[in-house]
């Protein structure tokens, strides 16, 4: 965004809390961090000279190259002396005599700007939970999401809760170190191999001499991946030839195992025959028969949760040294000084990972005290789920865009794609308005009102509202409202409508 604001001519500063940049990957530094779409579908498309300088050494980077690629892009294109590090907001106002926001940080210092855009990602408020007892553990605690720079647990005894995306990656790895893992599981999860692997200089260079069809496609689909969805039902084809199909997804890898058939998603019998499929593998890989029935997932469908992909997970449970503890059946009671304790047992422990997961998507806005001018706050306006126009702009709060915003598909797209439409369209909106001689741009209660009917009924084609504990619903922290947050229409139906709505002069905007 900072790129194309500068590019626009005009000027634009970066608040960012961490001491450098990298957002997500700055943060989530736990062992096993590393990207669920292949790097190259991954990295940025906005320049071509980047896409083709930049050599990507893996198939699935780890959160450190994907850093070292952040850094390279920032300095590439001069942006660093445009951020304010380590500086994090406390709140903002709009002031409408101005037509300014005015941003406050932690730190006491003050901003104003004409425009307000958030860019605070989806997954990047810590959800850490409260259990009692928490502030009398004497062993080492962390969450994944804020990482110690310095921590080793060689030879400890560690006990990890949760068994999301980034538990299923940090686990393998966790347990060749420690000398006890102690796995605390909630819900259990499929996961997907990555099959992770070393990119030849021969593959890197017949995708970048792709990279025109490539980032078309990406476009195109509904996840904003490379590939399109097998144009098949699922009950359409034998048991045998279906298991084949399965056995070939299972192989390749990845979340392409999603496009196996077009119905997984949206037809509950479809989509139990690759859950059942993904059952039997679980049960295959876990030597242990009570372990391997605890780790089935039967309380959901496949991708109804944000699948995961993995490198050895399953098979980490076949180690001497890695216990699985069903929370289903004995709950977290406490904390204790040495350790955690369930209502069948005591656990002693040296450390705690908290791969607890997020306050998805409203999280990150709300811990900003965002108020309109007469001082109504967003978390007000949000009380009872969010809602917004196209998860670009809230009604009531003028000239702030929030890229990626509740409302987008965001986080069930593939992110960097997600990023880049909602920069251009931003981008665009405020090249109308200059153009204009616009000073005021926002959205109207009419069309968020209308929006939010559209991405409940997006949501309700899909079977992804039906995994009750799934954060897309905010299930995950005590108290939020269940509301289905992203938009399921997919990524290609999403930004047409965007294109739409800026073809008819931002139709459901007012400007003044
Ligand atoms: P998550 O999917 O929300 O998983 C959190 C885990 O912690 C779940 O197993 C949850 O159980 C458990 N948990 C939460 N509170 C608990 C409590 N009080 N007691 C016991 N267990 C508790 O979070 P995540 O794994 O950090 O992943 C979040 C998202 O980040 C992913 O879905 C993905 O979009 C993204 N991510 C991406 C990558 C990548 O490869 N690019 C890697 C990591 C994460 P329940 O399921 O029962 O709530």
């Amino acid at each position: 965004m900072l790129y194309r604001l500068r590019a626009m001519g005009l000027s634009a500063v970066v608040l960012e809390a961490g001491g450098g940049v990298g957002g997500t990957w700055y943060w989530n530094r736990y062992p096993g961090a590393r990207c669920d779409s292949e790097s190259y579908y991954y990295s940025y498309s906005f320049s071509e000279e980047l896409q083709n300088e930049w050599t990507w050494s893996e198939r699935f980077a780890g959160s450190s190259e994907i850093l070292s690629y952040l850094n390279y892009v920032t300095d590439k294109f001069s942006l660093r002396d445009g951020i304010v590090f380590e500086t994090r907001v406390a709140g903002a106002e709009f002031d409408r005599d101005a037509n300014t926001w005015k941003v406050r940080t932690t730190g006491g210092a003050a901003y104003s700007a004409q425009f307000l855009i958030t860019a605070v990602g989806c997954l990047s408020s810590a959800n850490v939970p409260h259990i009692d007892g928490i502030e009398k553990f004497a062993g080492d605690l962390c969450h994944t999401a804020s990482w110690p720079r310095e921590v080793s647990f060689r030879g400890k005894r560690v006990g990890v809760i949760g068994t999301g995306s980034t538990g299923i990656q940090a686990i393998p790895l966790l347990a060749r170190t420690a000398g006890h893992l102690t796995v605390f599981q909630r819900t259990a999860n499929y996961s997907i191999p990555a099959r992770n692997r070393p990119l030849a200089a021969e593959e890197s260079d017949a995708i970048k001499a792709d990279y025109p069809a490539i980032r078309a496609l990406q476009r195109s689909t509904t996840n904003g991946h490379p590939y399109k969805i097998r144009d098949q039902s699922a009950l359409a084809v034998s048991e045998a030839e279906r298991r084949s199909v399965y056995e070939q997804a299972w192989s390749t890898g990845t979340l392409r195992f999603r496009a196996a058939y077009r119905d997984l998603l949206s037809d509950r019998a479809a989509n139990e025959t690759a859950s059942d499929f993904l059952r039997s593998k679980i049960r295959q890989v876990v030597k242990d028969p009570e372990t391997a029935e605890a780790l089935v997932p039967k309380d959901h469908g496949f991708a109804t949760k944000r699948p995961p992909i993995d490198t050895n997970y399953f098979e980490t449970y076949n180690r001497p040294n890695v216990t699985l503890v069903d929370l289903k059946r004995s709950p977290i009671t406490e904390i204790t000084e040495h350790g955690l304790r369930t209502t069948s047992s005591e656990h002693e422990l040296d450390a705690i990972v908290f791969a607890t997961g997020f306050d998805a998507m409203t999280g990150p806005l709300l811990n900003m005290d965002i108020r309109t001018a007469g001082g109504a706050s967003l978390r007000d306006r949000w009380r009872e789920g969010p809602k917004s126009f196209l998860g670009l702009q809230v009604a009531g709060f003028p000239n702030m865009f929030t890229m990626t915003g509740p409302g987008s598909p965001s986080v069930l797209v593939n992110m960097p794609t997600a990023i880049e439409q909602h920069v251009d369209w931003i981008s665009d909106c405020l090249s109308f308005m200059r153009a204009r001689a616009y000073e005021v741009v926002e959205a109207s209660e009419e069309a968020e009102a209308k929006w939010a009917d559209a991405v409940r009924e997006a949501a309700d084609r899909t079977l992804l509202p039906s995994a009750a504990s799934s954060w897309y619903l905010g299930a995950n922290i005590p108290g939020k409202p269940r509301v289905f947050m992203p938009y399921a229409g997919g990524f290609a139906a999403y930004a047409r409508i965007c294109d739409d709505v800026s073809a008819r002069e931002y139709e459901g905007f007012r400007f003044r």
